[in-house]
């Protein structure tokens, strides 16, 4: 298994579910977002209204579903949860939105993959509260309006750039989550490993967290497989050695960079010298969408120091040139 992989078998989801922070005091790290989140939230509970269309944004497993379930509690409030590429037509939509309750959540994961018309569907439900429904078939077909009960839609996505602007205007609150600091993380995987009832050690949690590429999903699941390595070859403690034994033997990168990640930076290297080379020049070699880099990868690789932002393009930095083993060469005169 990979342990960086979004696809997790049955049982790993439910220690997902185990591991998600239910009320704001759980969740670490985001304080702005957080700090904010509170506020909006306490001032909807007192006016007994919904709270405003929430929108998170921000690379995938840094918790923006964890925040949507954390909202609903806080709102007490029940909350459902769909996403973009499963709701098909506006008849799908419109099942879930006349089952919402007062002031629920309804959860849109990867809301930019919603299709046109469901969209355009979205939009009257999440202004007015409100929907048209299509009633009998053939020539007696109508229309009727249907009154929706005020509720909170809360969006995901990792590509902000893909949303319409009519999508993302109806949003009243818009969050960014940023990548999480080691010392975060590093809380994170103790909180875990508390409820997982598996003793670790702060030089162990520090290991792991400093491998986790910024994301609590990844530090989550890292944290699963060194605990299969201490019960099966240790003593069931997570302690230093057994910590860096299990991470080699995953091949996780020392500063916790995917596949992606270092395929973009030798690419950059190899192909263009290092750069500086534009951003679709790079998605095209690299055989990924240039949204992706811009919003999945890259922000990662600035924030750790491996490429910089230049006018002319993305170059990469001699710290990447450490880190994949590779000499800079000559420049080459012109
Ligand atoms: P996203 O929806 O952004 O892809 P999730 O909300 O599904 O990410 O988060 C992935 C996992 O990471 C969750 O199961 C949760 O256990 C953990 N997680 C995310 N953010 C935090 C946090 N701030 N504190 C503790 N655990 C977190």
């Amino acid at each position: 298994l990979d342990p960086t992989s979004e696809n997790f078998s049955p049982e790993e989801l439910d220690v997902e579910k185990q591991l998600r922070p239910l009320e704001f005091d759980d969740f670490t790290g985001q304080d702005q977002v957080l700090e904010n989140l509170q506020i909006f939230v306490q001032a909807a509970n007192l006016r007994s209204e919904a709270l405003d269309h929430t929108l998170f944004h921000g690379p995938p497993g840094l918790g923006k579903t964890t925040l949507a379930h954390i909202l609903a509690n806080e709102l007490e409030v029940g909350i459902k949860v769909t996403s973009g590429p499963v709701l098909d037509k506006p008849g799908d939509l419109a099942g879930l939105l006349t089952n919402l309750e007062e002031r629920d959540v309804l959860f849109i994961d990867e809301i930019h993959r919603l299709s046109p018309i469901v969209e355009e569907y979205l939009y009257s439900a999440m202004e007015d509260y409100k929907i048209d429904i299509m009633i009998e078939s053939g020539p007696n077909a109508r229309t009727v309006q249907l009154n929706l009960n005020p509720f909170t839609l809360v969006g995901a996505t990792t590509r902000s750039g893909l949303l319409t602007s009519p999508m993302r205007a109806r949003f009243g609150i818009q969050s960014r989550l940023e990548y999480y600091k080691t010392d975060l993380l590093t809380t994170i995987i103790q909180r875990s490993s508390s409820i997982l009832n598996v003793p670790i050690s702060m030089e162990a949690a520090i290991e792991i967290a400093g491998r986790s590429r910024g994301t609590p999903r990844i530090a989550n699941a890292l944290l699963r497989r060194v605990r299969d390595f201490a019960q099966i070859k240790g003593n069931g403690n997570i302690d230093i050695k057994i910590a860096k034994f299990a991470l080699e033997a995953l091949h996780v990168d020392a500063h916790g960079l995917d596949e992606m990640d270092n395929k973009i930076l030798s690419t950059i290297i190899d192909k263009f010298k290092g750069g500086p080379v534009g951003i679709t020049t790079i998605a095209t070699a690299v055989s990924e969408s240039p949204e992706t880099i811009e919003e999945v990868y890259e922000p990662f690789l600035i924030q750790q120091g491996f490429i910089m932002r230049t006018p002319r393009g993305r170059e990469v930095t001699e710290f990447a040139y450490k880190h994949l083993g590779r000499v800079k060469g000559p420049i080459q005169g012109g």
